[in-house]
């Protein structure tokens, strides 16, 4: 085997992996550096995909427990088995990291499994080196003509709590518990927060989120986010805004929770899970980087230019979530197909203002583009259309008619800048409004588009007619 490429990625996350089969696709010679035994990054090992099979068992159980009796079926004793969840849950991993290890095989793309880093870089001439788990040293010289910097993110801990992986818990061991916590304290009202917190409240744990901010998911249009909490809020899940952690001790088996509210008083609570998830930072730890220039920004993220994803260093790239911008598989992986068609002297390109954005709770969460305040704080004059579900034949078949779907459009051209769904299956619905932004297409456009009857698209096309007052059915 050659140690010399025209490419080598560091980190076989979605970025990583991705951005290695578009450049082999593109006639480079290609390897990628993984530190895990196995592809898939993040996303596919502890995030994206674990957390969705545990959504999609949880929600079956809950809709089993409490959604059939509508539908005039009864079902008794419904239990649930969590080692049986589990071990779905990673066959759908494993399954799918076994996919990546055929996809490379068949791209011919070369894997290192260990830990990469810069050794020194010239223009044309960069050289990298891997070592195991056990600091070993396996390859000792890596050539590469490019490199592109994909090692993702880590979670981010509190300094005063530290996490065990039992009592003190990250995402990682959430998604893999035993068994139904009876109380589960979460720090963080964000996607990953909103999501696990969901799978165990269905499950049949109490739920607390503590947030320090005065609602969940700020970024998100304020009314479609209100309505999203008043969704969750009414399975259960019990929401502390303006509440801040001071202190988490272990006692035993169980976390003494303390927080002061906006007032500064002062409460405890004691949980048998406390979930710290108050997001992600980059990582970039023992890469190097001083040894060939690559610079940090303030916030720890691979400085680069936003246009060519250069770090300034040449033949240095980096993408996904070790740069700024929205830490998201599908931001990850545009931003690898770019990069792999740039190299290839293609124009590559992602449009930073199409990126969805997906909460998989039950109602889900879906958006793209602006929300009302960002076009009011930006001056933008716009138009609002909005369609509830409950009026929906297909949402009314199905039994779930909690939820809005909300476009806003450019008052004068009409062209689509945000568009907001609560509701069910709206992480599939989201993808047209996504579309549509990518096009420049106008509220009309979709307004007066085909969507099949009888189907939950058809909300989004009342949405979008709603704009200019043309709601059929409103
Ligand atoms: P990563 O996926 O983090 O991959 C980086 C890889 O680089 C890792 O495998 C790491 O081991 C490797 N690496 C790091 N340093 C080195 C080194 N020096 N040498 C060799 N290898 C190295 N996003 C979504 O879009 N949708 C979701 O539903 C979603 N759900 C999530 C749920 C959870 C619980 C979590 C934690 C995250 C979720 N995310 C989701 C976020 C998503 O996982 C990340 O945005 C995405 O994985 C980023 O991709 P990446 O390729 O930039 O980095």
């Amino acid at each position: 085997m050659s140690n010399q490429h025209d490419l080598v990625v560091i980190g076989g996350g979605p970025g990583g992996y991705v951005c290695a089969i578009r450049a082999a696709q593109l006639g480079q010679n290609v390897a990628i550096i993984e530190k895990r035994t196995t592809l898939g990054g993040t996303c596919v090992n502890v995030g994206c995909i674990p957390s969705k099979a545990l959504l999609d068992s949880s929600h079956k159980y809950h809709e089993t427990k409490e959604g059939l009796e509508a539908h005039g079926i009864q079902v008794k004793d419904v239990k649930i088995d969590v080692k049986k969840m589990m071990e779905r849950k990673t066959t759908v991993v494993k399954e799918l990291t076994d996919g990546l290890n055929f996809l490379m095989k068949k791209n011919k793309i070369t894997v290192y499994n260990g830990h990469g880093s810069f050794v020194s870089a010239a223009p044309g001439k960069i050289e990298l080196k891997v070592e195991g788990a056990d600091g070993k040293q396996t390859e000792t010289s890596i050539m590469a003509k490019n490199v592109i910097i994909a090692t993702g993110s880590d979670i981010i801990r509190l300094p005063h709590i530290e996490i065990d992986g039992d009592v003190m818990i990250s995402s990682d061991d959430a998604i893999a518990l035993e068994k139904v916590p009876e109380h589960m304290v979460i720090i963080g009202g964000g996607v990953i927060g909103l999501e696990l917190g969901s799978v165990w409240k269905r499950l049949g744990a109490k739920v607390t989120v503590v947030e320090l901010l005065p609602g969940i998911l700020m970024s998100m249009d304020k009314q479609m986010r209100d309505l999203a909490t008043r969704s969750l809020g009414k399975q259960g899940i019990e929401f502390l805004f303006e509440h801040k952690v001071t202190k988490a001790e272990k006692k035993g088996k169980k976390a003494a929770v303390t927080f002061e509210d906006k007032n500064g008083k002062s409460s405890t609570i004691e949980a048998d899970k406390l979930l710290v998830a108050i997001g992600r930072k980059p990582y970039t730890d023992k890469l190097n980087l001083d040894a060939v220039g690559v610079k940090l920004n303030a916030r720890g993220r691979v400085e680069v230019d936003p246009h060519t994803l250069a770090t300034g260093v040449a033949g240095i790239y980096a993408i996904g979530d070790v740069i700024e911008g929205p830490m998201l598989a599908h931001r990850a992986e545009e931003e690898g197909v770019k990069i792999a068609e740039i190299l290839a002297g293609k124009p590559g390109h992602v449009n930073y203002d199409a990126v969805p954005w997906i909460v998989y709770t039950w109602p889900e969460i879906a958006w793209v583009g602006k929300s009302e305040e960002q076009l009011k704080e930006a001056g933008i004059a716009y138009n609002t259309g909005k369609y509830m579900f409950k009026p929906n034949g297909r949402a009314k078949a199905m039994n779930e008619a909690d939820g809005m779907v909300k476009f806003l459009a450019d008052k004068r051209t009409d062209k689509i800048l945000g568009a907001f769904i609560v509701g069910p299956n709206a992480s599939e619905m989201i993808a047209e409004a996504a579309i549509a932004v990518e096009f420049g297409a106008s509220a009309e456009d979709i307004g007066r588009s085909f969507h099949a009857h009888p189907t939950l698209s058809e909300i989004v096309k009342e949405a979008a007619l709603d704009v200019n007052k043309g709601s059929i059915h409103q």
